[in-house]
């Protein structure tokens, strides 16, 4: 499998050559700008569909991403998939059969073929070590690199800014793992005590937590500076795991996957099921992973895409505009980990469907990139979008209050206000004989506000998370400037 960048040239022309999966692994964007995006996407027949059913968790990730990957040997992969999709690391201290699944699937309104009652279900992604889906893919991305950088004789050093989940996230993955360095940027004093606790208690040496005297979007921008000094990048191996990492959509997909055949039946059902997906939407990672399961030939039915107040994506999947946001078009909302103004993953998803064009894709984000929008509504491809599957929704506080209280009362059920998106807005687009799968991407525990307005009374904790906060930390404090970061940096890697 060879990847190719959603603005590449026409092969022959300079930088044109295709590279491997681990080629890409550490990497970020293309040269080009674009995205990678495998060179065509691997086909799944109903046979093989229905071998995949029988298998564990972690063998089905590595069936599923073997297809994407050819230059890790297959026994090594089945290693590092085996080490990454434990019980132990995704069961949140819970000991019971159901956590041995990793994704359990729980039934709200179980199917009821009598009455032409597909279903609705919540698939659990939120038990790894951060509480929330990001942990599904980043955990097996912390064993990817110490392969590769192994392997290779290499070093990384991760730099990253953070609001919360997803610079956590990164942290657990990484912790211990040889030839990664993490330096996590995040707002000092601006993050629930909560967040600051699970990120500033790891102890662990490779692990460096910087709180910069600002904003989110300052230490973004440090971020930025550092990555744009591209002489400082090279000598100090300067890495990221953002979201566009082709690796963690890749790592995404497998879910999907035992989603649906938990949907359909387990281990003895069939393969003719379609199955509905709905999604809380933020930069488009998760549902892309939905979309490349489904072009890989998985019956899904249908994506509903959910987004909260901050709803480009909606726009676009109702209007065909694509119409990025500033920052300070931005709202801060009670599902903040989907306050995005671009969806970094959309162009992904964009690429298929204007047929693989990347030219149509340079002139589409040569707009982005200057802060512009785009249009399609009127072009063939955008009356081609049901092809895909895909409707959309949006999702507004007082939804994610009504939901949470109404799971609450009808199925004694507390989700968090991430899920509580997706569970409205798929409740609104499904159809009723099409069993509903919505996505958990979050669990209630990280979100202890919003629940105590909507329930008056806080969720319960995993017994892991308990007293959290009483641990030692440890973390650097910085003003908002490029230069001490980059000194930091220059004293903490040999
Ligand atoms: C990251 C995140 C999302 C959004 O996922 P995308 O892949 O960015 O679309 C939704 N909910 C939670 C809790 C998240 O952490």
């Amino acid at each position: 499998m060879r990847y190719i960048s959603t603005r590449a040239r026409p092969t022959g022309t300079v930088g044109s050559s295709k590279p491997t999966f681990s080629e890409i692994l550490l990497g970020g964007l293309a040269p080009d700008g674009g995205l990678y995006l495998p060179e065509t996407y691997p086909r799944i027949d109903q046979s093989e569909l229905a071998r995949w059913r029988r298998l564990s968790y972690a063998d089905l990730a590595c069936a599923v991403l073997a297809r994407f990957i050819d230059d890790i040997p297959p026994d090594d992969l089945r290693t590092l998939t085996h080490r990454t999709y434990t019980a132990a690391i995704y069961s949140n201290g819970r000991n019971d059969s159901v956590a041995s699944e990793i994704t359990p699937l729980r039934w709200l309104d179980p199917p009821a073929p009598e009455r032409g009652e597909g279903g609705l279900a919540i698939l659990e992604l939120s038990n790894g070590p951060t509480l929330a889906f990001k942990d599904m893919a980043m955990q097996l991305l912390g064993h990817l690199f110490e392969y590769v950088l192994t392997r290779n004789g290499e070093e990384i050093n991760i730099l990253g800014a953070t609001s919360g989940d997803t610079g956590s996230s990164a942290e657990y993955a990484m912790r211990g793992k040889r030839g990664v360095r993490v330096f996590m940027l995040s707002p000092h004093q601006r993050m629930s005590a909560f967040q600051r606790a699970q990120m500033y208690s790891l102890q662990d040496p490779n692990i460096y937590n910087i709180a910069v005297r600002g904003t989110f979007d300052d230490a973004q921008d440090i971020v930025k500076a550092v990555s744009n000094d591209h002489a400082f990048k090279t000598r100090y191996r300067i890495g990221a795991v953002n979201s566009i990492n082709w690796a963690r959509v890749a790592a995404q997909v497998v879910y999907y996957f035992k989603g649906y055949f938990a949907a359909t039946g387990g281990a003895g059902g069939n393969e003719g099921q379609q199955v509905a997906f709905a999604v809380p939407s933020g930069n488009f990672g998760n549902i892309c992973a939905g979309h490349i399961a489904r072009m890989m030939g998985l019956p899904i039915g249908r994506l509903i895409l959910a987004t909260n107040e901050n709803d480009v994506l909606d726009e676009f999947f109702r209007s065909g505009v694509y119409r990025p946001r500033a920052t300070s078009e931005t709202a801060a909302t009670s599902s903040p980990s989907m306050d995005i103004s671009k969806a970094s993953n959309f162009e992904r998803f964009a690429f298929d469907l204007v047929g693989r064009d990347p030219e149509v894709i340079r002139r589409l984000w040569s707009a982005v990139d200057r802060g512009d929008s785009f249009d399609l509504s009127a072009e063939r491809c955008f009356a081609r979008l049901p092809d895909f599957g895909f409707v959309s929704g949006r999702s507004t506080h007082a939804d994610r209050l009504e939901t949470i209280r109404r799971t609450h009362d009808r199925y004694g059920l507390i989700i968090d206000p991430h899920t509580a998106d997706g569970l409205k807005v798929g409740s609104e687009r499904r159809t009723a004989e099409m069993p509903m799968v919505v996505l958990e991407t979050a669990l209630p525990a990280k979100f202890e506000e919003t629940i105590v307005e909507a329930l008056g009374r806080t969720p319960d904790r995993p017994a892991t998370m308990e007293g959290l906060e009483k641990l030692p930390q440890r973390v650097e404090i910085m003003d908002v400037s490029v230069d001490q970061v980059q000194r930091f940096i220059v004293q903490h890697v040999p």
